[in-house]
């Protein structure tokens, strides 16, 4: 008989009738501790994060997520949702609840007359982009494929086509929501619009989201992009040509800085490997012709040691950076938003880079400023419409007995940079340490608002694995 944790932490006894009832209420399997297909479940991307739920519920559809919230609001057992499992905080799993896994849900259904995809909540971005692309069309995702559209999109959402046309989640049309009560909810401009608002950013606060309608535009299936990568003494001017093509380049133009050791990459000179690199990821999603005058002035830059930046298509530039992120590693990120770029935290910035305690590990800055900024801030909770740079301190390690290692290196960068921000600071790349004021910094000055729409969507809490608004936890 197990054992589960209800929301207030209490212990659950759960009978094997319970248990025989949600097996016949759901097409998904259910596993228990022990049964084939749990721990594939309750693995996350950050192998910091090791937690065991009491049971795992793999949705094959709608009416699944239904019985699962039915079933942990009848026997007040705790509850957590799973998309692609990537969250850094590991917001996915909780000890002793039920895990509703949405990760079966992978359908993607494309309206190219009409510019609009419809995705199921447990798409990983790399589905979205496969099946849009077919009609040279994309939404806006993330910069990592294995990523969940789910986590990404009620979080915010930014990748390479962000300056030209905002968060995600400014780029989704309509959601369809189970809501705490287990009611199917359509949500839009029109429909249930205060539900529609708050989860373009709260988060998983306020329902499960069981398939988004993602507006499209027209990119690829051609574009130039790749990486480009130069010696750590060519930082600082890879640093100015961020800044300068942050301020002056156009929209369809982004490159991240990727500040790092070198991984051993084949299109990485062989001699660098292992030695510190500035590395640019960058796409421009415009023409061909376009995107080889705007790439010039990067690739005219002293003497990279590795350029493949290059005519492709656009599905491979969303999984360039794959490789560098594996599921299984230890990770722990520190993020702030800079409103610029200047020289103060350039020097700031670049004796941390001398410290990096592990091969894997990065400064990372990306570029979103540009259509997000033309939004008034209470647009929707992502906000932050002040941000023109992400900051992401990404220490990445293999054994636990570097954990702290790794953890006061990024904790250390992030003190000393952390007086160039916005304030604000993306929701998405809280640690599962960041609560209370770190959770009011992602949201400003759309706080109360949402802290209203949870009391009116989810007055119980029982949505409460993810970066929480409910007024008791303030
Ligand atoms: C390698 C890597 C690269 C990343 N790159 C980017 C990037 O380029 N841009 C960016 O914006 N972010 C990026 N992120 C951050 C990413 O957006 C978050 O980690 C996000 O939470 C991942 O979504 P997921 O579905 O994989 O998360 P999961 O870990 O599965 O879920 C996280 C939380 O999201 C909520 N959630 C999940 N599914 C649902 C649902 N169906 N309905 C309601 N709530 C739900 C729940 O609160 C859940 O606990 C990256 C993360 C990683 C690890």
């Amino acid at each position: 008989m197990p054992e589960a944790r209800s929301s207030s932490g209490a212990t659950v006894e759960l009978s094997t009738e319970a248990l025989a009832g949600l097996r016949a209420a759901v097409r998904g399997p259910v596993h228990l501790p022990g049964e084939p297909g749990y721990d594939e479940a309750r693995t996350v991307w950050n192998a910091m994060i090791d937690r065991r739920p009491a049971l795992v519920l793999r949705c094959l559809g709608v009416a699944d997520v239904i019985a699962g919230i039915e079933f942990a609001r009848r026997h007040d057992v705790a509850l957590s949702v799973k998309g692609g499992g990537h969250n850094i905080a590991g917001l996915a799993v909780c000890d002793g609840g039920l895990l509703l896994d949405m990760s079966l849900m992978r359908g993607v259904w494309v309206d190219p007359g009409a510019r609009r995809a419809r995705a199921q909540a447990g798409c990983l971005l790399g589905d979205v982009d496969r099946e849009t692309q077919l009609h040279g069309l994309a939404a806006v995702l993330g910069f990592v494929s294995a990523t969940g559209v789910a986590g990404l999109t009620v979080g915010g959402g930014f990748g390479y086509l962000t300056p030209r046309f905002g968060w995600t989640c400014d780029n989704v049309h309509a959601m369809e929501v189970v809501t705490a009560e287990g009611r199917l909810v359509r949500t839009s401009a029109d429909e249930n619009p205060d539900l529609f608002w708050a989860l373009r950013g709260g988060g998983g606060n306020f329902g499960v989201v069981t398939g988004f309608e993602y507006d499209l535009h027209p990119v690829g299936p051609e574009i130039i992009g790749g990486a480009i990568a130069w010696r750590a003494g060519d930082t600082q001017r890879v640093l100015e040509l961020f800044r300068e093509l942050v301020e002056r380049g156009p929209r369809e133009l982004t490159c991240a800085v990727v500040l790092r050791p070198a991984p051993p990459a084949p299109w990485i000179e062989k001699d660098v490997h292992g030695q510190r690199l500035a590395v640019l990821a960058v796409c421009h999603s415009g023409t061909i012709a376009d995107g080889e005058r705007a790439v010039a002035p990067i690739k005219a830059l002293g003497k990279p040691v590795g350029d493949i930046l290059q005519r492709r298509s656009y599905a491979s530039q969303q999984s360039l950076l794959d490789a560098t992120q594996p599921k299984g590693r230890r990770y722990y990120w520190k993020s702030e938003y800079l409103a610029r770029v200047d020289d103060d935290f350039f020097a700031a910035l670049m004796p941390h880079l001398e410290t990096i305690p592990s091969p894997h590990s990065a400064i990372v800055l990306f570029p979103i400023g540009g259509a997000l900024n033309a939004l008034p801030a209470d647009h929707s909770p992502a906000g932050n419409r002040d941000a023109r740079v992400v900051l992401n301190i990404t220490a990445s390690w293999e054994r636990p007995a570097d954990d702290a290692r790794n953890v006061n290196w990024a904790r250390a960068a992030w003190r000393d940079l952390r007086r160039f921000s916005t304030g604000g600071t993306y929701v998405n790349f809280l640690t599962e340490e960041e609560t209370g004021d770190r959770i009011h910094a992602a949201y400003g000055s759309n706080y109360a608002r949402l802290a209203e729409a949870k009391s009116r969507w989810d007055p119980t809490n029982l949505f409460q694995a993810n970066k929480n608004i409910a007024p008791q936890t303030r």
